[in-house]
């Protein structure tokens, strides 16, 4: 059995922001499914936020507007005094990880560049051309190689052990082998990204199924406000790539089929800035009223930025519209339309990333510390993974330094690895007419289609009867290779039903909530309706179904308002 005392599950940002910090106190090791370098974060393109102040537009900003633009954005729903920890961090946080080599792009006089992003009353986003979360995690995982920090790759974590109120560690699928391996910790740190895939037109990665945090779930670890799910407005039309909100921040229109920069009419003063979710919407009313292009997108149009700021500013994203849809932003408008981009929701933490089970943390999206609330301000979730993977590390490190015990929990470790293979056995014996990949699509097209950008009690009691029939049918999957090495047929077949669970969550999360807040937008329910949702939605896994709890909401000094832009 491996032992590491603190094992970091995921190789993103926040996990490698997680290890490096630990790595130097404690012995720390890295599991994770793909190579740390091709996690989702690299995907990150527009930037991360920290109020430098180094733009002159935004010289009067401060950690205090920070992290009041991040309350207001998330609704009032995020926990003020994580927002005000995160904010009061953030320059710290970039500085360091600055020092640390990683190249931010640059004002004319030598400090980190920052631009406009949506919500944010002033240009606060710092980046590296539109390639920044790239650049972050090179930066990071130097150093984790710097450190020396053991690192197992090709690990699929497919269980977590717990036992009574602690955790003993995690059960990994080794994909070269085919084994399972039994990872004992003195503190395990769920790091494992997003749960995009869950949906059609998503941005997220393939590897983004949010299989660690299911398995946790399945295990009893509670979910936190799931129903929180982020569309972005501009993804390539066909593709869903990422046009990133810096192409907004840079001085993007947005133009409906008439011409028209239709953002005047839902956020007259911030405009193309405007808050995701209430861009995304305006963007699914102009198409659904029937003024998109062809009845199904509408223009991001960046040609009066002019061929030099282009170049500089946004190469990456000219490369994917030229290679994917034979758009040169130069000279025509791109085609778009909102598609899944982020989980608000996570593994129900403290502000330190802790969960009630001892030595059980989660940082970056996996998580949910709540500093997004019901809806995230673009560039806060690169700044969440580097501030909370920090602080969960530094508090496990305390945790663990504070035990009189070590090396317990073999025995639970042990059976741990006897469930997860009778699960995988019996999955590779079973026989039926069902195909995993069929069910996958089934569900990610009725989650778009029903609990997505609008929503409607009737249409997401469909999604939920689908989710059900998709349930049952699943106990009728076929994999088709038996084989040991590589098998990614086993793998997808068995996280497949981890985001059937997650999937309920949010449907269940989504149904009970009976008002409209941030990205969750309810035709039935169009008012926010503080008296009697603002709160946590928690979920807890069982057998018969998604169990729903609330929680409260930490208030510091900013009273809900009504949300104007
Ligand atoms: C296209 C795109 C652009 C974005 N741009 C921005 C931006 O400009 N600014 C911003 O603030 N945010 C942005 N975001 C959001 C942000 O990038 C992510 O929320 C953040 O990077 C997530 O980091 P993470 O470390 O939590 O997870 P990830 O980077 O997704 O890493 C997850 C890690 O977990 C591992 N893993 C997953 N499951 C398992 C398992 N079962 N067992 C073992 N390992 C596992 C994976 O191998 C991976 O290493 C963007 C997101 C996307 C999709």
């Amino acid at each position: 059995m491996h032992y590491h005392k603190i094992l970091v599950v995921g190789g993103g940002l926040a996990g490698l922001r997680a290890a490096v910090e630990s790595a130097p106190k404690m012995d720390t090791a890295i599991i994770s499914q793909v190579h740390p370098v091709r996690s989702h974060s690299g995907a990150a393109q527009g930037g991360v936020n920290a109020p430098l102040a180094n733009n002159p537009k935004g010289k009067d900003d401060s950690w205090e507007k920070h992290a009041y633009d991040t309350t207001k954005g998330s609704d009032f729903l995020a926990d003020q005094d994580a927002v005000e920890f995160m904010t009061a961090q953030a320059g710290p946080c970039i500085y360091e990880i600055e020092h640390w080599g990683c190249p931010f792009s640059r004002t004319a006089d030598g400090k980190i560049a920052q631009r406009p992003f949506g919500g944010a009353g002033f240009p606060r986003t710092c980046y590296a051309a539109d390639k920044t979360g790239l650049y972050m995690l090179h930066t990071l995982w130097e150093r984790s190689v710097k450190l020396n920090i053991p690192l197992y790759e090709d690990r699929v974590m497919v269980d977590l052990v717990l036992e009574g109120d602690k955790c003993r560690g995690v059960i990994c699928l080794n994909m070269k082998t085919g084994e399972l391996e039994p990872f004992m910790g003195e503190a395990v740190i769920l790091a494992s990204g997003g749960s995009g895939q869950i949906y059609a037109r998503s941005t997220n990665a393939l590897i983004s199924t949010g299989s660690a945090q299911a398995a946790a779930y399945r295990r009893g670890v509670p979910l936190k406000d799931m129903e929180f799910v982020q569309f972005h407005p501009t993804s390539l039309f066909g593709t869903n790539i990422l046009m990133t909100e810096g192409a907004r921040g840079e001085g993007g229109y947005l133009i409906n089929s008439d011409g028209e920069r239709f953002m005047s009419k839902y956020a007259p003063s911030a405009m193309e800035l405007g808050p995701r979710d209430i861009v995304s919407r305006s963007i699914q009313t102009e198409i659904n009223e029937g003024r998109g292009i062809e009845g199904q997108y509408v223009y991001l149009d960046l040609r009066h930025l002019g061929r030099k700021k282009i170049l500089e500013r946004l190469p990456g994203i000219r490369d994917l519209a030229m290679n994917f849809v034979d758009v040169d932003p130069i000279e025509k408008p791109v085609p778009i339309q909102p598609g899944q981009h982020y989980t608000m929701g996570g593994i129900a933490t403290d502000i330190d990333g802790a969960t009630k089970f001892g030595g059980l943390y989660s940082a970056g999206e996996c998580g949910c510390v709540s500093v997004h609330g019901a809806n995230r301000l673009g560039g806060n979730s690169l700044l969440d993974t580097v501030v909370f993977g920090k602080r969960s590390a530094a508090v496990a490190v305390e945790y663990i330094l504070a035990k009189d015990e070590e090396k317990q929990g073999e025995a639970a470790m042990m059976k741990g690895l006897r469930e997860t293979k009778e699960r995988i056995e019996s999955l590779l014996s079973q026989r039926g007419e069902e195909n995993h990949a069929d069910i996958r699509e089934e569900m990610r097209e009725s989650m778009y289609t029903r609990v997505g950008i609008f929503r409607e009690g009737d249409s997401m009691q469909e999604c939920l009867d689908k989710i059900h029939e998709l349930k049952e049918r699943y106990s009728r999957v076929t994999v088709q290779n038996k084989g040991m090495r590589y098998n990614v047929d086993l793998m997808r077949a068995y996280e497949l039903e981890g985001m059937l669970d997650v999937a309920e969550a949010i449907t269940v999360g989504a149904l009970k909530r009976e008002e409209s807040r941030g990205a969750h937008s309810r035709l039935d329910f169009k008012e926010r309706d503080d008296e009697h949702f603002l709160k946590h939605t928690i979920a807890r896994y069982s057998e018969k179904g998604t169990l729903i709890d609330y929680s409260p909401v930490t208030i510091t000094k900013y009273e809900p308002v009504a949300r104007r832009y």
